[in-house]
């Protein structure tokens, strides 16, 4: 028998930042009395100064992570935030100007549970000179209401409040919002803008327009000192908490260009080609990035040819000597600290062998970026996590004839690393002693061309 659905439930948030950026007052409305009302971080209650019922004034008290409401539930509710104490726990604001702070909804955001299509619409007022960024869609131009669904909840997106500089990017498909918090360190946030747009425009090399149309970067200008890496970019990752956030670590003493030869932001960006998919097949989500990154910035003019193969040869190298003995699945599932290779090479050697036989087969009709364009389409952003299975059968459906599942098959729970070394060669990619150089003459030269050579964003090659 079919359940009958429920009707989506629309939750009514107003909250209100002072000036000094201590409080956040929030009411909330429901249409139907709610009994079930709590907050994600286990430390949120440490930041609930108070809240109570506001249609009768009785105070709610806190259990854990729960408002205790009266049996029949409550219809309004309002609560006060310690927004000062919120961002003291914060770690990263100790690195950022008092004038922003940084505080995870997850903290101060005290909700009922969201099903399929309910949405939470939260409209902020604010004082003059503050302002917010959340992970969450904008419903007006003026960004001060937005609309927060169900989503995957990986990672804890932060929400800014104060002072910082904002900006939205015009690309194909997208307004992606940039926010470049402010730190004690100088940094030109308009150089930080023209460097993300260009990183999100790689993406739209793939086909034609950014995966989600309303995503949002956040950069943290936070130094180097105790950075492990050469990069200017020496931290990056996707959030899909609310919404899809890229969140930058960057040392802004670094010389601009060096931002613009990093795979960073281009392989982060790239994340959201693909929904959020299962820890144990993460292996494919960072393949598909491993990939594109190389690709992509090859297409931009980032890197040569050359450049792109080598890059993607050395990193199937490390990803076939990493843990040997374990399959992806096992190398994504289990943590072992060594295994990190064999995490990012893995599904970029699925994502290589799919995308040069899904060309050869239909001569240059179908490929990965097709494919991509169409999951995109049917599928994306996504509130929900995906297993690869899932993904891979979503693929396929786009295919007269099957191709990611039977690649799925042989590989997932298969220990060793897919072999694609026959394949460069193929390709015209030629190794010598760890060396590559590209024979023109190859078999599939026309495909090794057609996957790395320049594009630009009007669809143009050249
Ligand atoms: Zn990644």
């Amino acid at each position: 028998m079919a359940t009958p659905s429920l009707p989506a439930a629309v939750y009514d948030y107003h909250i209100a930042v002072d000036a000094s950026l201590s409080r956040l007052e929030v009411t909330a409305r429901f249409r139907a009395p709610v009994t079930d009302i709590t907050a994600r971080s286990a430390d949120a209650a440490k930041f609930l100064l108070e809240a109570q019922d506001c249609v009768d004034g009785r105070k709610l008290r806190v259990r854990s992570r729960r408002i205790m409401t009266p049996g029949d539930g409550v219809s309004c509710l309002s609560y006060t935030v310690d927004l000062q104490k919120a961002a003291k726990a914060e770690r990263r604001n100790q690195l950022l100007h008092s004038s922003n702070v940084i505080a995870s909804p997850t903290v101060w955001m005290w909700r009922p549970r969201l099903g399929g299509d309910d949405e939470v619409r939260v409209t902020f007022a604010l004082p003059d000179d503050v302002q917010i960024s959340v992970p969450w869609r904008p419903m007006q131009s003026d960004e001060s209401v937005y609309q927060l669904t169900a989503s995957p909840q990986s990672g804890s997106a932060v929400a800014i409040f104060g002072r910082f500089d904002s900006s939205v990017a015009t690309i194909a498909g997208a307004r992606l919002r940039i926010d470049t918090l402010r730190s004690w360190q100088r940094v030109d946030a308009d150089a930080v803008v023209d460097w993300v747009r260009e990183a999100a425009n790689n993406v739209t090399l793939t086909y034609g327009r950014f995966p989600n149309p309303a995503a949002r970067v956040v950069v943290f200008p936070i130094g180097s000192s105790r950075s492990r890496s050469d990069s200017p970019v020496y931290f990056g990752r996707v959030v899909r908490d609310g919404g899809e956030t890229v969140e930058l670590l960057i040392d802004p003493d670094e010389p601009t260009e060096a931002f613009y030869d990093d795979w960073t932001a281009t392989h982060e960006l790239s994340h959201m080609m693909l929904p959020f998919v299962h820890s144990e097949q993460r292996w494919l989500s960072e393949g598909f990035a491993q990939y594109y990154q190389n690709v992509l910035l090859a297409r931009a003019g980032r890197y040569t040819q050359l450049d792109a193969w080598q890059k993607l040869h050395d990193g199937f190298e490390r990803g076939r000597s990493s843990v040997p003995r374990l399959s992806p699945n096992q190398a994504a599932g289990g943590g072992e600290r060594n295994s990190r290779m064999k995490v990012y090479w893995s599904g970029a050697a699925l994502a290589l062998m799919a995308d040069v036989e899904l060309r050869r087969r239909s001569n240059g009709a179908e490929s990965l970026d097709a494919v991509l364009g169409q999951f995109q389409r049917c599928c994306l952003p996504s509130q929900q996590s995906w297993t690869g299975e899932e993904l891979f059968a979503a693929f396929d459906s786009f295919l007269q004839e099957p191709l990611f599942m039977n690649l799925y098959r042989l590989h997932a729970d298969s220990a060793g690393f897919p072999d694609v070394r026959p394949l460069l060669q193929r390709l015209g990619v030629v190794v010598e002693q760890g060396e590559v150089s590209l024979d023109d003459d190859a078999e599939l030269v026309e495909i090794r061309a057609a996957l790395t050579a320049r594009r630009y964003t009007d669809g143009s090659d050249r």
